[in-house]
């Protein structure tokens, strides 16, 4: 795509950086077909080829945002499809994720928009706030269905209905801390102890911990890490972004120093996608460049890590029907897509993909409260696929899947990572009753 940036454009080295990624999209629209958003609404401006021509028109023109390209891009679940489809190797995570920042810094939303995006910016990456809201959030769940009438107080609505009926503990084992492995040491890896996955899910770390120590991998949790920043950085609050980046970047720095580090173990795929975006979005800040490249080289999803040791064989073969979802962040964003179906095979499982397995669920961080519309459809698209498989468990990787698709799945729905310990001896997973668990045919 030809560009006209003016030379004093280009000495930002964010609009360079959007211009050479622009430079490579030759409009053949191949992404359109695979962009959720334009298969749900079917105008080219909410397809991934209309963005890029949107944010072309923003950025080369040094224009504030307006509110239509708000609208275009805000409906852009950053699901990075397109990525996957794209044969010209366009970088859109990097050009909206610039688009964002550039909305946020010169787009003023009206206020209920800007209230709910604080709100969730204030609490959502801190586990005692969002623990907090929780507990309110359940007092005022009757009246979700009401907030959801009124256009302005729908996100207060949808996020209320998110709400779980129950809050599990904190766990003891997300402090920081050593846990050792047991007989033939195999590695040691830090892992990401994480933001809302710690308050909606504890067990999925506790259970990751539990099943790499009892391989014999050495766990830490570093002091002094908190969330990725992938919360804020789709909102385009890029400076807080940035803070949660280096804040991290700090702290598995250290437990590098203090003995070397295999791997940065992480169990939401959405912060994966982020943590190993690390370097690229650090590269500006010679204090932290190199650092951040060194974290995002070492950081690996559990499924990629489990993949990257010799396992053992399984304690049992369950044989139970399993429709593996594949998580945008995992498959676009990682390009993470044999892993996790390998190991659930080799573990006994029989793996099922439902149909349309590229589509988002709708999920996608805070989308399912800010685009609650929009998001609901792709769930319930995403759920007819999952249930036409006959499969009556769903494993997934990111906590956002598991949440919005037990949302609306009859079936439970788990983190890979569970059933793989249950298979390798540890307990079933909570959810999963011996009767509904349907055993292949041999
Ligand atoms: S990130 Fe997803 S929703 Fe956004 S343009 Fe690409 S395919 Fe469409
Ligand atoms: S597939 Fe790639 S090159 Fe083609 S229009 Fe989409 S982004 Fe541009």
């Amino acid at each position: 795509m030809q560009t006209n940036f003016s030379l004093a454009q280009l000495a930002d080295p964010h609009v360079a950086e959007s211009e050479k990624i622009l430079r490579k999209c030759v409009h053949c629209g191949f992404c359109t077909a695979t962009c959720p958003t334009y298969v749900t609404l079917g105008n080219e401006l909410d397809s991934p080829r209309g963005r890029i021509y949107l944010i072309k028109d923003m950025l080369e023109n040094g224009r504030p945002a307006d509110k239509e390209i708000v609208t275009h891009i805000d409906r852009c679940l950053s699901c990075l499809a397109c990525m996957t489809t794209c044969p010209s190797g366009v970088n859109y995570m990097h050009l909206v994720d610039h688009a964002r920042a550039h909305i946020e810094e010169t787009y003023r939303r009206p206020l209920l928009d800007r209230l709910t995006r604080a709100m969730l910016a204030f609490v959502l990456p801190h586990p005692a706030r969002f623990r907090a809201a929780l507990r309110l959030a359940k007092l005022a769940q009757p009246f979700a269905g009401q907030f959801e009438k009124i256009p302005a107080l729908k996100p207060l609505g949808a996020m209320l209905k998110l709400a779980p009926a129950s809050i599990p503990k904190a766990s003891p084992m997300a402090s920081p801390g050593i846990h050792a492995g047991q007989g033939t040491r195999r590695g040691r890896v830090a892992i990401l102890t994480g933001c809302a996955q710690s308050v909606l899910d504890p067990a999925i770390n506790d259970t990751t911990i539990s099943l790499l120590t009892r391989l014999g991998v050495e766990v830490v949790v570093p002091q002094g890490e908190g969330c990725c920043g992938a919360l804020v950085h789709h909102m385009g609050r890029e400076e807080a972004a940035l803070a949660s980046a280096r804040q991290n970047v700090d702290a598995w720095t250290r437990a590098i120093e203090q003995g070397d580090l295999d791997a940065i173990v992480i169990t939401a795929s959405g912060c994966g996608t982020t943590i190993k975006d690390y370097g690229f979005m650090l590269r500006l800040d010679p204090a932290y460049a190199e650092k951040a490249a060194r974290v995002s080289a070492l950081a690996r999803d559990i499924t990629e890590y489990l993949a990257s040791i010799d396992l053992p064989e399984p304690v049992h073969k369950p044989g139970t029907i399993v429709a593996y979802h594949s998580a945008c962040s995992m498959q676009h964003g990682q390009k993470i897509t044999r892993q996790p179906k390998e190991l659930l095979a080799k573990a006994g499982f029989v793996v099922r993909e439902p149909r349309e397995g590229h589509l988002c669920c709708g999920s996608a961080g805070t989308y399912n409260i800010l685009q609650s519309g929009i998001s609901a459809k792709l769930r319930d698209r995403k759920v007819r696929n999952i249930e036409a498989t006959g499969a009556e468990i769903v494993a997934t990787g990111n906590i956002g899947c598991i949440t919005q698709i037990a949302s609306a799945a009859k079936m439970p729905v788990v983190h890979t990572v569970k059933l793989l310990d249950w298979a390798y001896g540890g307990p079933k997973p909570e959810g999963i009753r011996e009767d509904r668990a349907v055993v292949a045919a041999e």
